[in-house]
């Protein structure tokens, strides 16, 4: 199975940004990746880095792995797509997490394929379930569970999915702990798709605002939630940081060429 994987992997059309692999697909090539692991044996780990997180996985080797291993990345930050240029292959497009998990939803609706919300504070996967519902009827999002639990009730949440058997689950624990719960936890899980999307459940259940279109389109919503969420300051030192990083580390590649 590990060959089997790693053939597929080398199949994709990949780009490295500081070691981290990024699949080169636009947002519509990222659903259709997304509707073909619904036809797969076993789940299938999604990924979005943005620029702080790549940072991160600069320093975290154990993180950094479990990114490669994701069998869909995608640039979900405009840092990312302008450092590919940087290296010479350009991305098209930021593909945000939280957009292909809407295609999906939306997708999705008509169909049997089902759905199960993890992350988020206490009642915000509720929420975002009840709204989507409203959103598109007939949708089946057969289970939901806050993001802050102990190890018994990580237990009883296992069992709720090993029960249930969704086809998609959406893990939103914020960066480190989603990907490492996907990693170590949901991919033994009898599930096919598992999708590390930071702050989507609150983005659906509306509690916190996503940036108007016109942020989106000229590359801003990073800027928008800062002014929203103004605490995220010093996490967002980490895109200067990461430009001069990316910078830095092509000066020397050239170097040993
Ligand atoms: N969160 C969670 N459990 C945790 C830590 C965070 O459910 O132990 C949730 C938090 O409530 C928020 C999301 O994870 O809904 C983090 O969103 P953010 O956009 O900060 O994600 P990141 O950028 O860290 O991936």
């Amino acid at each position: 199975m590990e060959n089997w994987q790693k053939w597929v992997r080398g199949l994709r059309e990949r780009i490295e940004i500081l070691g981290v692999g990024i699949d080169r697909v636009n947002l519509l090539e990222a659903q259709a990746r997304c509707l073909g692991f619904l036809n797969g044996q076993t789940a299938q780990m999604v990924f979005t880095p943005n620029a702080e997180m790549i940072m991160v996985a600069k320093e975290n080797k154990a993180f950094h792995k479990i990114l490669n291993e994701g069998d869909l990345v995608i640039a979900d930050g405009i840092g990312v797509v302008y450092a590919s240029h940087f290296v010479g292959k350009p991305l098209t497009e930021r593909v945000a997490g939280i957009d292909v998990a809407s295609l999906l939803l939306e997708q999705l609706a008509q169909t049997d394929y089902t759905f199960y919300f993890l992350g988020g504070a206490k009642g915000v996967a509720q929420k975002a379930k009840k709204k989507l519902e409203q959103k598109h009827p007939g949708i089946k999002i057969v289970g939901c569970h806050d993001g802050y639990f102990d190890e018994v009730e990580q237990q009883n949440i296992i069992t709720e999915i090993s029960e249930k058997k969704p086809d998609v689950v959406f893990v939103c624990l914020g960066m480190i702990r989603q990907e490492t719960w996907i990693y170590e936890i949901g991919r033994h899980l009898p599930v096919k798709i598992l999708m590390g999307i930071g702050g989507s459940l609150d983005g659906f259940a509306g509690t916190v605002k996503r940036a108007p279109k016109i942020f989106i389109r000229c590359n801003l919503e990073w800027a928008y939630r800062l002014l929203k969420q103004p605490t995220r300051f010093m996490r967002m030192l980490a895109l200067p940081k990461f430009a001069w990083t990316v910078m830095v580390n092509r000066k020397k590649s050239e170097g040993v060429k």
